[in-house]
This record gives C-alpha cells, sequence and structure tokens, in this order.
C-alpha cells in the first residue's frame, strides 16, 4: 500500500470515529442505563456514605450504611422512598435495575428505613432520623431580582458568579467560623450548588442547632415584597458579615456584577437600587443627578461605575453621616451578592437532597463536584452531558477495537468504500 493510501485511511478512520462518537443531546432511559452501566462511580460514592463504618474493624457499626435512606425516582415521576443498601453491589444492582432518573439522600434513621413498617408495628414507635449531613441549597432562581442576563433556571458566565460567591463565603466560614473539614460543594446540574458538610460533628446536629446553624448565615428580613431585603443592624457589622463584606462581596459588587448585569443602566434598574435608601431626600437628590449625566459625556460603559460612585459619595458624605444611611451602601452590596440560602433545606434532618453524579433531566449534565479553592474556574457550560460521556465511551470503545486488532476493517462500511 502506497503511503498516500495509509494516510488517507488513517484520516478517514479519524473522520469515522468522531461519527461514530457524536450522539445526539438528549436524556432518557436508554442513555441513563448505559450511564449507570458504566461510568456511575458506586464505589466511591458507597464509601463516601459509610463513612468508615463498611470497613472490618471493631468500632465499625455494621448497621450504619444500611440505615440510610436513598429515594429514586423514576420515569414518569413514580417516587421510591425509603431504599435502603448493606453493600455497594446491592446498591449498584438496584440503580441499574430500576434506572431513577434522580437520586436523592436522606437521613441515616434510628432503624433500617425499609423495614419502618415492621418496626412500627412491634409498638416501639422508634423510627426517627439520627444522622445527617448539614445541607445547603442554593438556587440561582432566587436571584432573579438582581440579574439582568437570565431569569428562572436559566443561567450564564454573566450570572453563574453569583454562584461563586456562595461558595466563598460559605465555605470560608464553615472552615473558620464552625472549624468543618469534610465540606463538598456540588453542582446542581442545571440552576444552582448544593453544599454536603459532612464532619461527624455535622452530621449528628440536632434540628435546633441546624437552625440556629442557617440563621446565622441569614441577613435577609422580611417577606418576598419588602423592597429592603437586607437590614444590618447593631453599632457594628457582626465579624463574619464585616469579613466577607471586605475580603469578597464589596470587590465582587464593583468589579464585577456592576458591569456585567449593568446594575445602573437604565431608570428602572436605578429606581430599584434608590428604594433601597431609607431617606427620600438622599434619593431624589440621587435620582436628580442621575438625570443630569444621563444629559452629559459619559458613556454607557462608565454609568454604572460613575453612578455607583456618586451614590456612594453622597451616602458617605459627613452631610448624610446619620445612623439610618450609615449601613445603606453595605446594605446595597449585600442585597446584590450575599448567598440566598434555602433555609428550610438547612433546618431539618429529613429533607432530602439530590445525589452528587445524577444527571439532570432538563440539562443532561452531571451534577459534579466543585472544588471551592478554585470555584471561579468552574463553568457550568463546559460540564460534561450524559451524550458527550456516551460519545466519549463510543470512541474509546472503538480505540480498543483497533488496538486490539479484534475487527476486520474490510467488514467495516467505510472501508468497503476504499
Ligand atoms: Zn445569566
Amino acid at each position: 500500500m502506497g503511503d498516500e493510501r495509509v494516510e488517507a485511511m488513517e484520516i478517514d478512520a479519524q473522520q469515522r470515529q468522531e461519527v461514530a462518537a457524536a450522539v445526539p443531546d438528549g436524556f432518557n432511559a436508554d442513555y441513563l442505563r448505559i450511564y449507570y452501566g458504566k461510568l456511575f462511580p458506586y464505589g466511591d460514592f458507597f464509601k463516601w456514605l459509610a463513612y468508615g463504618n463498611d470497613a472490618k474493624h471493631p468500632g465499625c457499626d455494621q448497621s450504619y450504611i444500611g440505615r440510610r435512606e436513598l429515594s429514586f425516582t423514576l420515569e414518569n415521576d413514580i417516587y421510591l422512598r425509603f431504599q435502603s443498601f448493606d453493600t455497594a453491589a446491592e446498591l449498584e444492582t438496584s440503580i441499574k435495575e430500576k434506572c431513577p432518573f434522580k437520586i436523592d439522600i436522606g437521613p441515616v434513621y434510628s432503624v433500617d428505613p425499609a423495614k419502618r413498617h415492621a418496626y412500627a408495628q412491634s409498638g416501639n414507635n422508634v423510627f426517627v432520623p439520627v444522622e445527617r449531613e448539614l445541607i445547603f441549597d442554593i438556587d440561582i432562581s432566587d436571584y432573579d431580582d438582581v440579574r439582568y442576563c437570565c431569569s428562572g433556571a436559566d443561567t450564564c458566565l454573566d450570572c453563574w458568579p453569583l454562584m461563586t460567591i456562595v461558595i466563598k463565603i460559605l465555605d470560608t466560614s464553615l472552615r473558620g467560623d464552625f472549624g468543618f473539614n469534610h465540606i463538598l460543594w456540588v453542582y446542581s446540574g442545571r440552576r444552582g450548588v448544593h453544599c454536603w458538610v459532612c464532619d461527624s460533628r455535622a452530621r449528628k446536629l440536632s434540628n435546633e442547632q441546624r437552625s440556629a446553624i442557617a440563621d446565622y448565615f441569614r441577613v435577609y428580613k422580611g417577606g418576598e415584597n419588602s423592597l429592603k431585603k437586607v437590614s444590618l443592624t447593631g453599632p457594628v457589622l457582626h465579624p463574619f458579615l464585616a469579613r466577607s463584606y471586605t475580603d469578597v462581596l464589596k470587590c465582587f459588587f464593583e468589579d464585577k456584577l456592576l458591569h456585567s448585569q449593568q446594575l445602573f443602566a437604565s431608570e428602572e434598574r436605578c429606581q430599584k437600587i434608590l428604594e433601597l435608601i431609607p431617606d427620600e431626600n438622599v434619593a431624589s437628590e440621587l435620582h436628580d443627578k442621575w438625570q443630569g449625566n444621563r444629559r452629559s459625556s459619559i458613556s454607557k460603559e462608565d454609568v454604572n461605575a460613575a453612578r455607583w460612585e456618586q451614590l456612594k459619595t453622597t451616602l458617605q458624605s459627613g452631610k448624610h453621616k446619620t445612623q439610618g444611611l450609615r449601613r445603606c451602601v453595605e446594605e446595597i452590596v449585600f442585597s446584590y451578592t450575599y448567598p440566598r440560602l434555602d433555609m428550610e433545606v438547612s433546618k431539618h434532618m429529613n429533607h432530602l437532597l439530590k445525589a452528587p453524579f445524577c444527571i439532570h433531566p432538563k440539562t443532561g449534565r452531571v451534577c459534579v463536584p466543585i472544588d471551592p479553592n478554585n470555584c471561579e474556574d468552574f463553568d457550568p457550560t463546559a460540564v460534561p452531558t450524559l451524550s458527550q460521556l456516551l460519545g466519549e465511551l463510543n470512541a474509546a470503545g472503538m480505540q480498543i477495537d483497533s488496538e486490539n486488532g479484534t475487527s476486520d476493517f474490510s467488514e467495516r462500511p467505510f472501508f468497503n468504500r476504499c
């Protein structure tokens, strides 16, 4: 065979591989079956949830993992609550067989949740949750009043940094203020992030203690319809809030969000910020100034920075250094950037939370862990999808075929054309 012919064959083989490797986007039971068959990390998943109790040493609680509730959501929204497994092999068999569209993790109960009815009949009402990771659930859809690029479940690289800020603020505080070390951050697959605090101390927290921790992070007061969502009270800011502000939120607001969301670029957006200023005279003074510079030569690029500077100067000028206005600049920054937690998820032990490595049905993306130390590098649009993974499997399969020389090339469709 001439060199040219060999070269042509190599190129064509590569093209063929690309064509065969491409799997149409989507999410369905067939795709999922291959994912659960070949890729889901059963071993690591089980090892995590066993917390060392899967070993053989005398300190192990052999019943521990079998008392953990997993919940499966099947195709057509059929829920299978209170599933439990004693071994990784059992878990693997069940997932492969049932092919759940979603897997949720619940608490560890006092008894095997699958046998809860038998215990109830025995007269002792002993079926209670006894352990559960401290969890946090943050959805970007809760930020719709402060982002203009997307809404609802949609997200893009302009608004995703709001989630990066959540990770930075919470991770630092959970480690520094609470002394937790084993913290897992997971992309929820579409619109947010989940946090699992796995330290033994965290897993044993009561509901009351969980509520207290959730409240520690809460700066949002008032109902959904109140204009002023953040109220920073007291003569000085709590050290956690002060640190969050100076180390993270202020820079993020001024260097990124202000520009990426064009926070002062329209009358309506300006009005939203002015509503956060409790003094009407100050608000209207700023409004007049902005009306003025709308006609001035400030370019569109500069309008956000210029108006923010004017707001700060006005609020912090000697004239307005009254108690009520002193915190206003900080309150505006907090309103736009501070983590918005779903409190109820964190407060109760028996709340279910989607397991890592599930596939999100709407996006087809894998719920992958996020490294908190490099969270600004995380790009939700680059997270592998189910179809990409299947494509890689196809390509790898072909690679193995050709390496083993198991296939007769002449029988493959492409080579018949040569
Ligand atoms: Zn966006």
